[in-house]
């Protein structure tokens, strides 16, 4: 904007120039000279951050006076244009509305003032064959007039500007509050809160998903159900609190065991579910294997003796599958573990797909 501002008071002053409107001695070049410099000088300093340890990092203070400077030097060369030429001092103004508070507004105009009082002055007691009291006067008059109105329609702007930040500022809270909710939203909806396990929702989400590409692409899938064993036991003899913490000591084992790529899920009371996207059955069974051994082998040190053990129904999806008939067929299998003695995997039995 200083830089538009600037061009076009440059290119008016050449054309006044060319008219005869400033005196002879009107030395443009060096004054826009020195302006170009102290411009490039005021770039600077903000481009390369310096500006960023003062409470106004623009420099609005510092330009708004080099302004005040320039047309008062430019006031200074006028001859019958000096009226219209303090329409400039107004333009310069306007850049304190976007940044300046009332008060450096006030100070802003004050210091305009003292310029063009001092040219006054000068010019009163140096070419006094110039000097005419009365308009001199007129024109501070409405230097005055005019400053007066920018101070309050200038303070009103920045005090809506002020408000504006501040309600962005709010927004932008209370945005951020909002996501956060729903991240907690979507782990509640998601997760179990006992364990911290997927809950059964998501895992039915994501069994249907696999299912379809396991129908697309024929790649292997197996799921498995897991009941821990004489469970209702373990609450009615050491509590139900008891119970929760080898349900927590599960979800430990079974996350530690099991690949990161395996979805571990509590399906419902003291029954967990896995799906295995990837490996042979032979792998998976030894993973299995491998968690009921974990199992078996969880201590938990208020509860001494205390022997957990968990029965698995496992089975690979077959061309056809669908969520309900691969969960009967985990579960039959789950079934034959239990009648079978508990703390063992039971491998279904592939039945011509019905
Ligand atoms: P089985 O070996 O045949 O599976 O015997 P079980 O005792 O484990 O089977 P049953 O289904 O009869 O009992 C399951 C028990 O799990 C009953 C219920 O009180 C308990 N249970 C279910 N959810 C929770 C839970 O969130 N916390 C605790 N502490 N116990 C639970
Ligand atoms: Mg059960
Ligand atoms: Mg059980």
């Amino acid at each position: 904007m200083a830089v538009y501002s600037y061009l076009l008071v440059w290119a008016g002053a050449t054309l006044g120039q060319e008219l005869g409107l400033f005196v002879e001695e009107f030395p443009a070049w060096e004054i826009f000279g020195w302006l170009l410099f102290l411009n490039l000088l005021i770039f600077h300093l903000i481009r390369s951050g310096f500006s960023e340890r003062f409470s106004d990092p623009a420099l609005t203070v510092p330009q708004v006076v080099l302004g005040m400077v320039l047309v008062t030097v430019l006031l200074h060369y006028s001859e019958m244009m000096r009226g219209a030429l303090l329409a400039l001092y107004f333009m310069v103004m306007t850049f304190g509305i976007f940044a300046l508070d009332r008060k450096r507004m006030v100070w802003m105009s004050l210091f305009a003032l003292l310029c063009f009082t001092t040219l006054e002055v000068i010019e009163a007691l140096y070419q006094p064959e110039r000097f005419l009291l009365m308009v001199s006067f007129g024109h501070w008059a409405i230097l005055s007039l005019g400053f007066t109105w920018f101070v309050f329609v200038g303070g009103h702007m920045h005090n809506l500007q002020e408000r504006n930040r501040q309600q962005r500022l709010s927004l932008e809270a209370v945005n951020s509050k909002l996501q956060e909710a729903m991240k907690k939203l979507e782990e509640i909806a998601t997760h179990d809160e006992l364990t911290g396990l997927f809950n059964r929702r998501y895992f039915l989400e994501r069994l249907d998903e696999d299912l379809a590409r396991a129908e697309r692409t024929g790649q292997p899938l197996h799921l498995a159900i897991l009941d821990l064993d004489h469970f209702k036991h373990i609450n009615d003899t050491h509590g139900h609190q008891a119970g929760d913490r080898f349900l927590r000591e599960f979800a430990v084992v079974a996350r530690r065991v099991l690949r990161r790529t395996d979805l571990v899920a509590r399906y419902g009371g003291e029954e967990f579910v896995v799906l295995f996207p990837h490996g042979d059955t032979a792998d998976i069974q030894d993973v299995l294997e491998r968690l009921r051994s974990s199992v078996e082998a969880i201590r938990v040190p208020e509860l001494p003796g205390v022997i957990l053990t968990v029965s698995t129904g496992m089975t690979r999806w077959c061309k056809g599958d669908t969520s309900d008939s691969l969960l009967h067929r985990a579960d039959e299998a789950l079934y034959r573990a239990k009648s079978e003695g508990r703390n063992r995997v039971q491998l279904a039995e592939l039945s011509p797909v019905s």
